[in-house]
């Protein structure tokens, strides 16, 4: 997984003699041959070079929306805030039953006469209480695994508690456990099936996890210790049948964490394993594929630009909408690799990065300052020991205008982005306190004093955030007029630089979606105002609703396919905002044909917030299901 698609300098290479790189060759080739079934069922070939190992490309011209990939997770955990909401083996929302418990004080003592009223789902497990399932048939169907987990995960929480480790990546070590048992048990072949449709994939053996790189020595030492504290503990409570040594629990621990993928199904949170998803598609800052969580923990890798014949396929595995400095440190603590993608080696000055974290020329107010980083980051141990070495780097060093001959000392730079980023963190911090109010008058001063002034270029990351959070908050406070407002901006700026984001990024995809449905729901709500403004505003938001909600329709189709019930739900309210445009349009043709009674036009009415109808965002939110 540690790969990129230009070379990744990584601790192993650095220390790795010819002999050590012959044999990474040549485990990659074997692995080519083991996974070279894919190749009869998706139109994509493997590969592999000195530089990058395995890496899987495009055996012929593939257009933007094509399936490349199908995998089932070999192991999946339902995260913690979605844990009793749906089924821990399907993923289908989890039916509730409604409980009733006594009430208690902070003593523990029961209230007189006070009941509380809770859910919990219809099936789930009485001994462990840590697995719920959506029916009884799914229930069964789990149990071979269940039951081998079922001791150890009742044990869980404490285990975790008390040696500071994640519960999360314990249950996963167990799903593991048990997905290991349950396939020895039914004699199951250990070679990787491909499927060719969602409802025929098989999860993918547990044979091909221990083909991933745990990145053991990239994890941090003395969390390591913690772990393998808790296992020990934990394996311990495994049937004797199924249980694994603690080097093996360590080493399964390692490869789920390095090489977990985050998928929402359902509109809930699950962490799984995808072996032959992360053994070959790289990563990269400017990707052509996306994958996407479907029903079952299936995901699929779709193509979200047209790719051409022997081109690379790549999945980002960070969001691409932040500095680069941003995204290589995320990639560096989460993934534990430098990257070298194009993106990321393209001088700063020629590359859309500059604009990302860019601060305006103070002389010229038209150019981005730019400072171009020296440091080639040879050894990945030593930087990850001392991430501040990278802060290091810039003192005494200056920035340069790309249009003009100022400069400016790198450190005041920093300064500046520094004093914008307190600025940002205070009014999102004031969000969360739930006061919507002073948190939006403090996003508004933010771009007053950052924007306006000319201090951030319009494209950098934090302006662009502020719009996002903008335009929710809004929507929360029913304030859809300005919601629109900047959801527009927001569509602007990522669209506005070429490069910055690939066509159909799901993303922006839906901020067309969301300002479609927010322009169609405000047009509904103006259309009985028949003043000359009225009319205006009624006829352009049927219109932005229009073109936002093709080009969400169309974005969809790309990236969840055409029957996915995301891509429908846009499809519909594409059509009805067409429907709506030319009722509209024709009614007010009628009007003017009519003979000339002047009417006397009445006033503009300015148009109220406060009477607008249920939260768009909500709704949208809902309708925005299963991205990746
Ligand atoms: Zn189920
Ligand atoms: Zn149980
Ligand atoms: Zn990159
Ligand atoms: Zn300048």
């Amino acid at each position: 997984m540690a790969a990129t698609t230009e070379p990744t300098v990584s601790a192993q290479d650095v220390a790795a003699s010819a002999d050590a790189t012959k044999k990474k060759t040549k485990k990659a080739i074997a692995d080519n041959i083991k996974y070279a079934g894919i190749e009869s069922v998706m139109p994509v070939k493997l590969k592999t070079s000195n530089a990058k190992g395995r890496f899987i490309a495009a055996a012929k011209d593939i257009p933007a929306g094509t399936i490349v990939s199908i995998e089932k997770a070999s192991a999946s955990v339902v995260r913690n805030q979605s844990f009793s909401n749906i089924c821990h083996h399907c993923f289908k929302p989890a039916k509730l039953k409604q409980m009733t418990r006594p009430r208690v004080d902070a003593q523990g003592n029961q209230i007189a006469n006070q009941v509380e009223k809770f859910n919990v789902p219809t099936h789930s497990c009485t001994k462990c209480k840590m697995a719920a399932y959506c029916s009884e048939a799914c229930q069964k169907e789990h149990a071979a695994e269940h039951d081998i987990q079922c001791p150890a995960l009742a044990q869980v929480n404490s285990l975790a508690t008390a040696n500071k480790v994640m519960p999360e990546n314990l249950r996963a070590v167990l799903a593991l456990i048990g997905r290991r048992a349950a396939e020895k048990a039914a004699n199951r072949d250990q070679a990787p099936d491909f499927a060719s449709s969602i409802s025929t994939a098989k999860p993918t053996p547990f044979g091909c996890v221990l083909d991933m790189n745990p990145n053991r020595h990239f994890t941090d030492r003395e969390k390591l210790k913690d772990a393998e504290n808790a296992l020990k503990d934990l394996i311990a409570l495994v049937p004797e049948h199924a249980r694994v040594t603690l080097s093996e629990a360590v080493e399964l621990y390692c490869i789920f964490y390095s090489n977990q993928h985050n998928i929402s199904v359902n509109n809930q949170q699950v962490l799984a394993l995808y072996p032959i998803t992360s053994l070959y598609f790289n990563h990269s800052c400017i990707p052509n594929c996306v994958y996407v969580g479907e029903v079952d923990g299936v995901i699929c890798v779709r193509t979200m630009t047209d790719v051409p014949a022997d081109t690379e396929l790549t999945i980002s595995y960070v969001e691409i909408c932040q500095p680069r400095e941003q995204r290589r440190r995320d990639l560096l603590l989460t993934r534990h690799f430098w990257c070298k993608c194009r993106r990321c080696s393209t001088l700063l000055s020629k590359s859309v990065d500059r604009f990302m974290d860019g601060i305006q020329c103070s002389e010229c107010q038209n150019g981005v300052m730019i400072f171009e980083e020296t440091k080639e980051v040879q050894d990945i141990n030593e930087l990850m020991t001392d991430v501040a070495a990278l802060d290091q780097e810039i003192q005494g060093k200056f920035a340069q205008c790309e249009s003009c001959p100022a400069q400016i000392e790198v450190t005041k730079l920093v300064d500046v982005l520094k004093a914008a980023i307190t600025d940002y963190g205070a009014a999102h911090q004031t969000l969360q306190t739930g006061d919507f109010n002073r948190g939006r008058l403090m996003l508004e001063k933010f771009i007053k004093d950052y924007e306006s002034t000319h201090i951030l270029s319009p494209y950098n990351a934090y302006l662009v955030n502020t719009y996002t959070t903008l335009m929710n908050v809004c929507t929360q406070m029913q304030d859809l007029d300005r919601a629109i407002r900047y959801n527009q901006v927001v569509v602007e700026r990522m669209e506005g630089i070429e490069g910055a984001v690939p066509t159909n990024y799901p993303r922006l995809v839906e901020y067309h979606f969301t300002l479609g449905d927010m322009c169609l729901k405000q047009a509904k709500k103006k259309a009985s105002n028949r003043t000359p403004l009225g009319r205006n505003t009624t006829r352009k938001y049927l219109s932005e609703a229009k073109s936002s909600l093709e080009k969400a329709y169309e974005g969809r189709k790309v990236v969840f396919g055409e029957n996915s019930p995301s891509t429908q739900a846009a499809k519909r309210l594409f059509e009805e905002s067409k429907r709506e445009y030319n009722a509209y349009t024709k009614s007010l043709e009628k009007k003017k044909k009519k003979p000339a009674v002047p009417a006397p036009a009445p006033a503009a009415q300015p148009t109220s917030p406060a009477a607008a109808p249920a939260p768009a965002a909500a709704q949208a939110q809902k309708e925005t299901s299963a991205s990746a």
